[in-house]
């Protein structure tokens, strides 16, 4: 079958590498004009994650680049701990820079067509095949479609309806941008730096005021870039999604008269190569296919930050493609079998990006000391590891024959 993928990012290009395994063509439309190297770590968590990138044969790869498990240490103005949640808590079991394993994902699959710079505009569905139109102005038939396109998707949108009706805004926006690693955070790189509260700590440093956050986080590679990361609440704003000096200068406005390592860190953003915002929020779509249509990763079930979506976009991926090669190809028994066996596992996960900015950036002093208070109580931080675990591996992976035919 020829499948148009919408998206390269984690979903996308992990639905192209199984489509591939199984003897199908996936082509990719991407709207970057090309693929997307931002984003801070990301993580994966648990046997059913990291089996499903063994059996990808990605986990080399993500090894070389790991960046070793980045502990989240929250700080006062002055650098002084006030609360940390462990490398194992924050970091799972293998964290990458979002950008690398979106690079490693496509490496996989070399046989996938891409688009970038473009994307679909309209669709309809025939007979035997769906008629695709792209902004560029092309047309051409595929077999399926799928949208791979995150939790404000163009897919989703042309085949369900209007965003509103899927997409519940969380009260959190969110952002990250490379920054240089001028305080050594990634370890001996500045061995000249006299040892302070921040170079002595490779991770992740958090610095809070009330209804903001800004972090930075080193990278073990000793690269010479860190991350910077933020959250901040605010009810839904109105932006342009694909203008990032627009976003920028947003930041700017949100973050001014920050105290810590604000200024320093909102300077460095004007010349980031790849910045990435959005709102944080839950996508409720009761579906994920419809005739010819479906969707995974976060267009489906995706929840920004906090909801493991990078474990459950491949999980999702893993899936549909799996049923598809059990029903010889036919979506009308795939699609439904997709639903069924995912369905209660990603809305699970899912359910972890419902606190994630009320964790991040507390509205009141009083609400941070709170949650740093709380946070300081290892059984506090044993349960959250719990739940995280629990959510991460609560699916029997399927073990598709036609995939063990491949091997
Ligand atoms: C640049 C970037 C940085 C991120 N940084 C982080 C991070 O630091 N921490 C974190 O937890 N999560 C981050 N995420 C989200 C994380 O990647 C996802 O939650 C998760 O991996 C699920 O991936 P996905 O492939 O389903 O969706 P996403 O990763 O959101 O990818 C969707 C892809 O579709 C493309 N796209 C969007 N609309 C269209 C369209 N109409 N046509 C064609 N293509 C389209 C986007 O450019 C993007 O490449 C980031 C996402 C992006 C795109």
């Amino acid at each position: 079958m020829d499948v148009l993928i919408s998206g390269a990012s984690i979903a996308g290009p992990a639905l192209a590498y199984w489509l591939g395994r199984f003897g199908h063509q996936a082509t990719i439309v991407e709207v970057a004009p090309a693929l997307r190297t931002g984003g801070n770590a990301v993580d994966f968590r648990g046997p059913l994650h990291m089996g499903l990138l063994d059996r990808m044969g990605v986990l080399p790869a993500l090894r070389e680049v790991q960046t070793g498990g980045t502990a989240m240490r929250f700080v006062d103005a002055d650098g002084k701990r006030l609360m940390e949640w462990p490398a194992g808590l924050a970091g799972g079991d293998l964290e990458v820079r979002r950008g690398d394993l979106a690079r490693i994902l496509c490496d996989a699959a070399p046989t996938t067509e891409y688009l970038f710079g473009d994307r679909i505009t309209a669709m309809a569905e025939t007979a035997d095949g769906v008629s695709v139109t792209f902004a560029s102005g092309s047309r051409r038939r595929f077999d399926l479609v799928v949208g791979a396109d995150g939790v404000h998707s163009g897919v989703r949108r042309l085949a369900f309806g209007p965003e509103e009706q899927f997409v519940k805004h969380l009260g959190y926006y969110v952002a990250g941008w490379d920054v240089p690693d001028e305080w050594g955070l990634g370890g001996d790189l500045h061995p000249t730096t006299p040892p302070t509260a921040l170079n002595r700590t490779e991770g992740m440093l958090i610095y809070n005021e009330p209804g903001r956050m800004i972090s930075v986080g080193g990278d073990h590679r000793h690269t010479g870039r860190a991350g910077a990361f933020v959250a901040f609440a605010s009810p839904q704003l109105r932006y342009d999604r694909h203008d990032r000096d627009a976003q920028k200068r947003l930041l700017h406005e949100r973050y001014a008269g920050m105290g810590w390592l604000a200024p320093r860190l909102l300077e460095a953003l004007d010349a980031a190569p790849d910045f990435w915002l959005d709102q944080i929020c839950r996508v409720d779509n009761p579906h994920w296919t419809k005739g010819r249509v479906a969707l995974v990763g976060d267009a489906a079930c995706g929840a920004t930050i906090g909801g493991q979506g990078n474990g459950t976009a491949l999980v999702s991926a893993y899936v549909l493609a799996g049923e598809l090669a059990a029903a010889g190809g036919d979506h009308r028994v795939a699609f439904p079998a997709y639903e069924r066996r995912i369905g209660k596992f990603a809305r699970g996960t899912q359910k972890g990006g419902d606190t994630t900015g009320k964790f991040l950036a507390p509205k009141t002093a009083a609400g941070i000391r709170a949650r740093n208070y709380l946070n300081n109580k290892k059984w506090v931080i044993d349960l959250t590891f719990k739940i995280a675990a629990d959510r991460s591996t609560n699916l029997d992976l399927p073990d598709y024959p036609a995939l063990a035919a491949t091997r």
